[in-house]
């Protein structure tokens, strides 16, 4: 076979590895769930070491599909990593086993801990938002790490006595991949922790203190697409990891929205969108991160991104399937959605982990507003994947006043995007074009464009979007807006008022 890249996009519920071919055509791939440790109310914990696992497993079984076509692993030239974010992994630097298990990154125990740091600073929970472009939420590293050190003893010893290493899942499975001789992350994980100086990518020994950490225990901070390390055992020994990436990051560079004014919003566990403003920080007014999308080599300068995070999209449909069992898989919620015109009049607002962007409210809570005798499963159904389409067209409506460009058309990916309901219906709530990919691994493929790019494989350019112009160009498929601009108003006033009615519940 000709050469090939590949991908490990660790993501929050599952694992994957993905091989592509110079176009970006999947030529094998496997994916496998993981654990959620769900122990109290709005905690989510994850096995650090379950994660490899399944990675290594998903590396195996993808190569024997490869195989099975007539590849060989050694077609595989160089791999890239992309992960959830945030979610925060401690390890003993003596044995390399976790202290603990990692805390994901929708987990909301921190909520305390946020209130705490907030009230050391007169700016509040915009305590550390002009080095960081992030607000003190639970959402965070440093809050999640901060809890980890006041909480567990184990983790405050080795802390204190220096034998611990910090990272995000892409760090851990790094650290994991290459035997335990690398300890390093990209600058768009690190602009996620709120230890690094967005403007200048390091970390900043003023934040490590205000969270009361030690620097040694951070990884070094390198760009987004160089060789880091070679992988050791397995079938792809000796192969380098040349692109780290968070996975929202991935996606944007894997719809090759590559330049100031493009945005995408991918739609999984929970839903990101992020809208590009080229090398520039653009400090948002409006209740949106700021944060590196990525940095294209050792001496490019950084892209930045304005990024709005949903916490609950897919996980909403999920909790229809599991909790209410009111489907049987989530590819179900769209029929189910179709079979009515619209929601009947209810509004259901996700705030299960409270509301991140543009909202911030950790006390908001999940919350069903507007039933009536008449309202059956189907306005349910329907109600969930409006909450995810009514929280993109607040944080695209925030991006806009931020950068006063407003959209021609938003790129989409994600599993939610299977449902061509839910694309439609998000179509007439932005009451703009909706674009979907046929292709839509994009943020697999957005790890695997930063590796070949640094080996310099098939002409790829980062920085230069013409030279990825085979890639996935097969085509997209547009979703118009149907309903009226009036509907589209009334339907949007009425999330508006369903949204303060859950905020402050929790207080
Ligand atoms: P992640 O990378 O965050 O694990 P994915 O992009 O794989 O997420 O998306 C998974 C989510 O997409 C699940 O939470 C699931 O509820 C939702 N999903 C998957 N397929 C469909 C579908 N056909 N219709 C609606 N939602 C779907």
């Amino acid at each position: 076979m000709p050469d090939l890249v590949a991908s490990i996009d660790a993501g929050t519920t599952s694992v994957r590895f993905m091989i592509f071919n110079e176009f970006a055509e999947v030529q094998a791939s496997h994916g496998l769930e993981f654990t959620q440790y769900f122990d109290h109310p709005g905690w989510q914990d994850q096995d650090a070491h379950e994660i490899v696992d399944k990675v290594l497993e998903c590396v195996d079984q993808a190569i024997k599909k490869l195989e099975q076509k007539g590849g060989k692993a050694s077609d595989i030239k160089v791999v890239g990593i992309t992960n959830q974010r945030e979610t925060t992994v401690v390890w003993s630097k003596t044995t390399g086993k976790a202290l603990t298990r990692a805390i994901a990154w929708p987990d909301t125990r921190t909520t305390h801990t946020v209130r705490q740091l907030a009230e050391k600073s007169d700016k509040g929970t915009d305590a550390v938002k002009l080095e960081t472009g992030l607000p003190l939420s639970t959402y965070f590293a440093a809050l999640k790490l901060r809890w980890m050190l006041d909480n567990i003893p184990e983790v405050k010893k080795a802390h204190d006595e220096g034998d611990m290493l910090f990272g995000t899942v892409d760090c851990w499975l790094l650290y994991n991949l290459t035997g335990g001789e690398v300890h390093l992350t990209d600058a768009s994980n690190a602009s996620r922790t709120m230890f690094m100086d967005l403007r200048k990518q390091t970390w900043d020994p003023k934040l490590c203190d205000f969270f009361g950490i030690k620097m040694e225990i951070l990884p070094e901070i390198k760009s987004s697409s160089e060789v880091y390390g070679k992988i050791k055992g397995g079938a792809l020994d000796g192969v380098e990891i040349a692109g780290i990436v968070g996975d929202q990051m991935a996606a944007l560079i894997g719809q090759k929205a590559l330049s100031p004014g493009e945005a995408k919003n991918t739609y999984g566990t929970g839903a990101f969108l992020l809208y590009n403003t080229g090398t520039k920080v653009v400090d948002s007014k409006n209740g949106l991160l700021s944060t590196i999308a990525y940095k294209a080599g050792p001496n490019a300068e950084p892209v930045y991104a304005l990024e709005g995070s949903i916490a609950v999209c897919g996980s909403g449909i999920k909790w229809l399937r599991d909790q209410l069992g009111l489907i049987k898989e989530a590819s179900e919620v769209g029929d189910l959605a179709s079979q009515v015109e619209d929601s009947g009049g209810i509004y259901f607002v996700t705030a299960f982990s409270g509301l991140l962007c543009p909202y911030w409210d950790d006390c908001a809570s999940g919350m069903i507003i507007g039933m009536t005798g008449y309202t059956d499963k189907r306005h349910f159904a329907r109600a969930t994947i409006e909450a995810a389409c009514y929280q993109t067209q607040a944080v695209l409506a925030a991006c806009e006043r931020d950068s006063g460009v407003p959209l021609a058309s938003l790129q989409v990916d994600g599993g939610m995007t299977n449902s061509d309901v839910a694309m439609q219906i998000q179509a007439d709530i932005l009451g703009l074009t909706v674009e979907r990919p046929e292709m839509r691994e994009t943020t697999a493929l957005g790890s695997a464009l930063l590796a070949g790019a640094a080996k310099g494989l098939f002409g790829w350019d980062i920085s230069k979007p013409e030279t990825l112009s085979k890639v996935n160009a097969k085509g997209k498929q547009a979703f118009k807006p149907t309903i009226s601009e009036e509907k589209r108003k009334e339907l949007l006033h009425g999330w508006e008022r369903a949204v303060e009615r859950s905020r402050g519940w929790l207080e």
